[in-house]
C-alpha cells in the first residue's frame, strides 16, 4: 500500500508491504505542484503508483496522515488546519479515492504515528500507551488496548494544551501554562532568547557569574532554533543549559501526568526535540519518576521514536494496514 504524511513544509511518501518494509520513497515540498498542498498530494501519490506499475507491485489503498483534527466519518480535514489552509474543510478521503479508485483511510498523523509505532515501531506488542510527537508542535496518541481512544468527540491526545504551569507561559490556544509552550521547538528557543534579554537588559538579577558572562557572550547572538539550544547547552552556555533544565523537568512532569491518568506500559517519544533530547532522556524519566505515582511509574517505559523523519509515512501505511474495511468501504 502506498503510506502519504503530509507535513506543514514536506509530503513524504511510500512503497510499503504489509509487514512494514519500504519499497520506495519519495519526499516533495508540501506545495511544490502549483503552490497547492492539494495538487501537490495528489502529483506524490500518481508517481508512487506509476512506480509500483513499473515493478509490478499491486498496491491495494492509500493512508494519508495529515496535522490537524479529521472527521472520520466525513473524511474530511478540519476547518482549522492551521499549517496547510487550502485542506481545510477539504473531503480528502473522497477526492484522493475518486482519483484513483483505491481505498483510502485518512486520519490525524499523530494518530497515524501512534499506529506505526504499533505496527512497526517501538510499541510492537504494547497495548495500552501514549504517544507524545514535539517538534513544531506538540502532538499526542492514546492507544487503549490496542484502540486508538479519540474521546467523545475527536479532540483526546491534545496533551501539548495539558497544563503544568497554572500561571505560566501563554499558549496559542488561548489558555497558559500548557505543555507546548515550554517544550515546542520555537518555545524553547523563544524561552532561550527571553532568558537571554532578561540578563543582558539586568531585567533579571544573576545570580550565577557564569549566567552573566555567558549572556555578555551572546549578545549579539540570538538563539536561532531549537537545534541551536540544544548545540549551545551540549557545549556548557549557562543559558540554554539553564532553559534545557527546564524543558527536561516540565517534560517529566508532563510524562508523568500522563502515567498517572493512563497507566501506560509505554510512552513513545517522537519528533526532533525528542531526539535533540536523546541525551537526557534519563533526567526527563527521573524527573517523571517523581511527579508520578511509584506503582505506575515502575509498570511504563519510556522510549524514543526509532522511526527518522524519513519514514514518517509509516504511520499512514500502518494506519490502512490497522482500519476496519468497514470504513474503507464507504
Ligand atoms: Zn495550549
Amino acid at each position: 500500500m502506498l503510506g502519504v504524511d503530509v507535513g506543514g513544509t514536506r509530503i513524504s511518501a511510500g512503497l510499503v508491504t504489509r509487514d512494514g518494509q519500504v519499497l520506495h520513497a519519495l519526499s516533495r515540498s508540501s506545495r511544490a505542484i502549483d503552490g497547492d498542498g492539494v495538487a501537490t498530494l495528489k502529483q506524490v501519490i500518481q508517481d508512487l503508483l506509476a512506480h509500483a506499475s513499473t515493478e509490478n507491485v499491486p498496491v491495494i489503498g492509500i493512508g494519508v496522515g495529515v496535522p490537524g483534527a479529521v472527521n472520520l466519518s466525513a473524511g474530511t480535514v478540519s476547518a482549522d488546519a492551521l499549517n496547510l489552509p487550502e485542506l481545510s474543510g477539504v473531503p480528502l478521503r473522497d477526492v484522493l479515492r475518486e482519483a484513483f479508485g483505491l481505498p483510502v483511510v485518512l486520519d490525524n498523523d499523530v494518530n497515524a504515528f501512534a499506529v506505526g509505532e504499533m505496527l512497526f515501531g517501538v510499541a510492537q506488542g504494547a497495548r495500552t500507551f501514549v504517544c507524545l510527537t514535539l517538534g513544531t508542535g506538540v502532538g499526542g496518541a492514546i492507544v487503549i488496548n490496542g484502540q486508538l481512544f479519540r474521546g467523545a468527540t475527536g479532540f483526546a491526545g491534545e496533551i501539548g494544551h495539558a497544563t503544568v504551569q497554572w500561571d505560566g507561559r501563554p499558549c496559542f490556544c488561548g489558555s497558559r501554562g500548557c505543555l507546548k509552550a515550554y517544550v515546542a521547538g520555537p518555545d524553547i528557543v523563544a524561552q532561550a532568547n527571553e532568558l537571554l534579554f532578561a540578563v543582558n537588559s539586568e531585567q533579571l538579577a544573576v545570580s550565577s557569574e557564569r549566567l552573566a558572562q555567558d549572556a555578555r557572550r551572546k549578545t549579539q547572538d540570538a538563539f536561532s532554533d531549537a537545534a541551536d539550544v540544544f548545540r549551545a547547552a551540549q557545549q556548557g552556555d549557562a543559558i540554554a543549559q539553564e532553559v534545557i533544565a527546564r524543558v527536561v523537568r516540565i517534560l517529566g512532569a508532563g510524562i508523568g501526568n500522563l502515567v498517572n491518568i493512563f497507566n501506560p506500559e509505554l510512552i513513545v517519544l517522537g519528533g526532533s526535540v525528542a531526539q535533540g533530547l536523546a541525551l537526557r532522556l534519563d533526567e526527563v524519566k527521573q524527573w517523571a519518576e517523581d511527579y508520578a505515582l511509584s506503582e505506575a511509574f515502575q509498570a511504563a517505559r519510556i522510549e524514543l521514536s526509532t522511526f527518522d523523519k524519513q519514514a514518517a509515512f509509516l504511520g499512514p501505511a500502518a494506519l490502512f494496514i490497522n482500519h476496519p474495511p468497514s470504513i474503507i468501504d464507504h
